[in-house]
């Protein structure tokens, strides 16, 4: 089986889950900037995360023949504070020109308030003002609903983005219909403990196709599995869906969003 890790954080993650990854069919992840697990003290810690995610990860997936992708953003947990937000903001046009960076993300809301948005809203311009992909994270629980709304008012108040370049990650049954109706790509995130669980994810594509969406695992350095995209096909597999359904849903999708960057090659 061939599939693509649309969202994980593998600056988290060890070697060995690069060679898991490569075992299980992984022939590309992509990388969003996110929350490392800690506040940043200034904005040279992300000048020196993004040099990681852009220059050292590819080096460490080439050597499982796995392509490695990114996104740069200053995250909506950090976002909280406008003026780090903004310097964040500034580093970001110089990294564009990397050869894996395919986009702004994973930008957002967290607790959908006053400062998040302005600094979303930042965001999308740069988006729109460097003609990248976007790749949105929509906030937890009960913020989700609420959170989601917003972020497709901010992006629709940006008529030159297209919402075919935009992916709206972690959707959930309530979210997902706004997301698809409105033209939006949408991702599942499959978690052991949180979110959605592979049966769910299924239940999901039945429910609303297996068009402009994809799956992702999010792995990070908290409680998350690098293999659940793999163990979700080996579910779908299970339900008696074919070759050819797993691999548009865990493949093709995604390499079709992301081949929306001139950047994007599996080698
Ligand atoms: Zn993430």
């Amino acid at each position: 089986m061939r599939y693509i890790e649309p969202h994980a954080h593998m600056v988290s993650r060890t070697t060995a889950d690069y060679e898991a990854l490569a075992l299980a069919g992984c022939k590309a992840v992509n990388e969003p900037a996110f929350w490392a697990g800690f506040d940043r003290a200034s904005a040279q810690g992300f000048y020196d995360y993004f040099r990681q995610i852009t220059e050292y990860e590819p080096k460490r997936a080439a050597k499982f023949c796995i392509r490695h992708f990114c996104w740069l953003c200053i995250n909506p947990k950090e976002a909280e504070d406008p003026g780090l937000a903004r310097e964040v903001l500034a580093l970001i046009p110089e990294f564009l020109a990397k050869p894996g960076v395919l986009g702004i993300g994973e930008i957002g809301l967290n607790k959908n308030s006053r400062n998040e948005l302005q600094i979303l809203e930042e965001h999308i311009q740069l988006a729109e003002d460097h003609g990248q992909l976007v790749l949105v994270h929509t906030p937890h629980l009960e913020d989700k609903l609420k959170g989601t709304k917003l972020i497709i008012d901010a992006l629709k108040n940006h008529p030159a983005i297209d919402p075919g370049r935009v992916i709206i990650d972690h959707v959930e049954e309530h979210t997902a219909p706004l997301v698809k109706d409105a033209g939006f790509w949408s991702g599942m995130t499959l978690y052991p403990e949180s979110k959605v669980t592979p049966n769910r994810a299924i239940d999901m594509l039945e429910m609303f196709g297996t068009d402009r969406v994809w799956m992702n695992s999010a792995c990070d350095w908290g409680v998350s599995d690098p293999l659940s995209v793999p163990k979700a096909a080996l579910e779908m597999r299970r339900r008696g869906y074919d070759d050819a359904f797993i691999d548009k849903v865990v493949f093709q999708n995604p390499a079709e969003f992301m081949g929306q960057s001139p950047k994007f090659d599996l080698g």
